[in-house]
């Protein structure tokens, strides 16, 4: 399946592949029938959160979010970086958790705290550029960067670039790889609102050996393309948010194989199969195909 799926991304080029939903099946069924309107125009325009209970409605992919809140500019212990997207919005678990993994990382790592990159749109939804995910105020990117301070201007927010952690095309981390970087997704991984965390594999592989004690929090962290940047938290769904639709748990196990094949093919990568299907050109999301809720998302005050 990895096999397939990598020489098939190698064939498209990255960008076509870059996504970060790790192939979710969404099975909603909208009643939006017949709205042909494009969502991504719709959603990137919505510059406030709807006046409504915070939920997600949808998946991770494919949805929107009612409610969202605020991560605020600044904080004792993070900024959100590239203001000017407008993407430091979620759902309020989203918000606390990452407030809490930013005070882990100032209290418990050394570092000054966390530069946060996108989260979601305040109505959530697909964007004009960027992610596939990051629709339903569930995900947020956490940059690879240790802030030297946390009262950087709008400008430098604008400017600052994150550092990479890796060589040889993710197959391995490079030199500023740090045992910090560890902990911090160990917490992540540790935390029962998370659902799954994507890196790069060789940065899995890194953990996978070196890893001591329990190893269980290994499984919410899935190798995935890009992601040497940042990383990317996603929660569950919120307890009781009957329209939000969670992904499948990753498989049993710490995953730790399945990096490896990751890398393998990375420096390896396994000829195209002449036989495989033409990829199917991605279709635009139109308001038809998101959940009904979605509607209401828009139009609300
Ligand atoms: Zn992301």
């Amino acid at each position: 399946m990895i096999r397939t799926l990598l020489s098939v991304c190698i064939f498209l080029a990255v960008a076509a592949c870059g996504g970060d939903d790790e192939g979710q099946q969404v099975s909603t069924q909208s009643a939006n029938t017949g709205d042909q309107r494009v969502a991504k125009a719709l959603f990137g325009a919505a510059g406030r959160p709807s006046d409504q209970r915070s939920e997600p409605f949808g998946g991770y992919a494919r949805g929107c979010q009612a409610g969202a809140v605020e991560l605020a500019e600044t904080g004792p212990t993070w900024q959100a970086m590239r203001l000017s997207r407008n993407r430091n919005w979620a759902q309020p678990e989203t918000v606390d958790f990452v407030k809490d993994l930013s005070r882990f990382a100032a209290t418990q790592v050394g570092w000054e705290g966390l530069y946060v990159g996108d989260m979601s749109q305040p109505r959530g939804g697909p964007m004009l550029t960027g992610h596939r995910s990051h629709q339903t105020g569930l995900d947020a990117d956490i940059w690879m960067l240790p802030p030297k301070r946390l009262n950087l201007s709008r400008t430098e927010r604008e400017n600052l670039s994150s550092i990479s952690l890796r060589r040889s095309a993710g197959a391995y981390t490079n030199d500023n790889w740090s045992q910090q970087h560890m902990n911090i997704l160990r917490e992540a991984a540790s935390d029962p609102r998370v659902a799954r965390i994507f890196v790069f594999p060789g940065a899995k592989v890194a953990m996978c050996n070196t890893a001591t004690g329990d190893r269980s929090w290994l499984r919410k962290i899935r190798p995935w393309w890009g992601h040497h940047y940042h990383f990317h938290v996603r929660l569950n769904c919120p307890a009781g948010d009957r329209g939000c639709e969670n992904q499948a748990p990753p498989p049993a196990g710490d995953g730790c194989a399945d990096a490896d094949r990751w890398v393998r093919d990375i420096l390896n990568p396994p000829a195209p199969d002449p036989n495989a299907p033409a990829p199917k050109p991605r279709r635009e999301l139109t308001m038809a195909r998101l959940p009904a809720q979605c509607s209401s998302v828009l139009t609300s005050n």
